[in-house]
Order: C-alpha cells, then sequence, then structure tokens
C-alpha cells in the first residue's frame, strides 16, 4: 500500500513473510517518507526515533488498517537518507564495468533499487553469454549501450513524476481533504495512464515483460 504523500506524510506498507504463525499473521515492513529542509545525511543503519514521525501518523486509523498502531509497535525501526545521484555518462572501463546501486542509485520509487539491479544482471549474463569464447570487453560495452540510458530515465523520472505521482496528484485534487470516491476526482483513465507512463519507463510493461 502507498498511502499519503511525501509533502504530508507517506507510508508504504508491504508484507516480507506470509503466514508468521498459525494465525495467518504476516511480517509486514512500512517506510515512513518524509521530506525535511534539515535532514542529515547519516549511515545505513541510524537507529530510527519513533517521536520524530509518530505525530504525523497518529490519526491514521482505518477500519481495515490501524497505521499508528503499526508503527509504534514496530520491533525495529531504522532511518535512512534518500539518495540518488545523477546519471554518468560511462560505466565500462575495460574488463570492469558497474551495475545496480553503483552505477544508477536512485530514489527507492517503485521497487526500482533492486529490480534494476537484477534487470543489469540479467542483460550483462546475456551480452557475456553471446561473446562466450570471445572478447568479454565487448559484451561489457553492449550492456552499458543497453543499459544506462533507460535507467538514467528512471533516475530522472523517479525525481519528477515517481508512480506515487498517483498520490501526489489526487492530494491536490482533493485539495488535501478526505474523500469519499475517487472517481470524483480523477477518471480512472487518467490513473491507468499514469501508471501506464511509469511501466513505460521502467521496462515494466506487458509488451517489455513478454519480449
Ligand atoms: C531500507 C531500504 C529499503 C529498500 N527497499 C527496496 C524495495 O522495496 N525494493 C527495491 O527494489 N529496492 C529497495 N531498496 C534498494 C535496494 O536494496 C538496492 O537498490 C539494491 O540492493 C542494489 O543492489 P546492488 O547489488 O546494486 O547493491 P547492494 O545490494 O548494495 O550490494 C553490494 C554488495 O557489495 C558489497 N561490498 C561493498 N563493498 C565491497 C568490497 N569492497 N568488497 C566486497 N564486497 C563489497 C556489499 O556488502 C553488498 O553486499 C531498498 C534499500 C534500502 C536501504
Amino acid at each position: 500500500m502507498r498511502l499519503g504523500s511525501i509533502e504530508t506524510g507517506k507510508m508504504v506498507i508491504y508484507p516480507i513473510v506470509d503466514k508468521l504463525d498459525d494465525e495467518g499473521h504476516q511480517l509486514i515492513n512500512w517506510v515512513a517518507e518524509i521530506q525535511r529542509d534539515n535532514a542529515a545525511m547519516n549511515d545505513w543503519n541510524h537507529k530510527g526515533d519513533l517521536k520524530d514521525f509518530l505525530g504525523i501518523f497518529k490519526d491514521w486509523r482505518f477500519p481495515w488498517l490501524d497505521v499508528a498502531a503499526l508503527i509504534a509497535n514496530a520491533e525495529q525501526i531504522l532511518e535512512y537518507p534518500m539518495v540518488d545521484k545523477d546519471p554518468v555518462p560511462q560505466w565500462t572501463f575495460g574488463r570492469v564495468t558497474l551495475l545496480g546501486d553503483a552505477a544508477h542509485p536512485m530514489y527507492p520509487r517503485g521497487s526500482n533499487g533492486s529490480a534494476q539491479a537484477l534487470i543489469d544482471a540479467r542483460v550483462l549474463a546475456e551480452q557475456l553469454a553471446l561473446q562466450a569464447g570471445g572478447d568479454a570487453r565487448a559484451a561489457l560495452q553492449a550492456y552499458e549501450q543497453l543499459r544506462l540510458a533507460p535507467t538514467a530515465n528512471i533516475v530522472l523520472t523517479n525525481r519528477s513524476v515517481p508512480p506515487d505521482f498517483i498520490n501526489i496528484k489526487v492530494d491536490e485534487l482533493s485539495g488535501g481533504k478526505p474523500f469519499a470516491d475517487i472517481d470524483a476526482l480523477i477518471s480512472q483513465q487518467e490513473l491507468r495512464a499514469i501508471s501506464d507512463h511509469y511501466k513505460q519507463v521502467a521496462g515494466f510493461s506487458l509488451e517489455a515483460a513478454t519480449k
């Protein structure tokens, strides 16, 4: 689930382990994304402090999910900076190339950190297989040729029209007020167009997946 928008407080909530016990409980990971002018760069294992953000979500109690309780009862909270870097023009240097976060660190939007790293690995393996017994350096060049521009496009799109642009747009259309029916604000067609645009950019469209 993606709830809210980054301007006012946003939650991303998803199960990571199904059926933890006989009652069918799930282990849930949640992420609270908050924009702060004075956010400092920290390491990747900085302990998070509940009081820094619980206030934003304290009234988020839906009949189907008590977000405030979910946060307050977490076993562990960690705080990470949001980091991306401008795309670079070259990854391959002779017999060395870059892949994944080393090649294109991006904002965590649309699960594209690991997804794009996996696609890089697949394309690199394919190119190496094509060059089997030949010059591996040509495979690294071909891999870069195929992957650098698409991932650069994702880095930039994640800054301007991320997949949660839907949340931002609806927040704007509703004036940040609760609403009962999303169809009164935006058509299903427009919602689909936003979603399809991001899928095209990220390479997750049906036609890309079935190629
Ligand atoms: C809190 C958090 C949540 C995330 N959630 C998601 C998500 O839901 N979906 C998603 O798609 N992505 C998510 N990401 C991003 C995702 O984890 C990364 O994009 C992905 O792991 C990148 O893979 P990678 O193989 O490029 O790099 P990494 O996974 O960072 O792997 C690099 C490896 O190199 C090792 N290493 C470093 N230096 C050396 C060295 N000198 N010698 C040998 N080994 C070395 C490191 O120990 C590490 O194991 C999340 C990231 C964070 C921090």
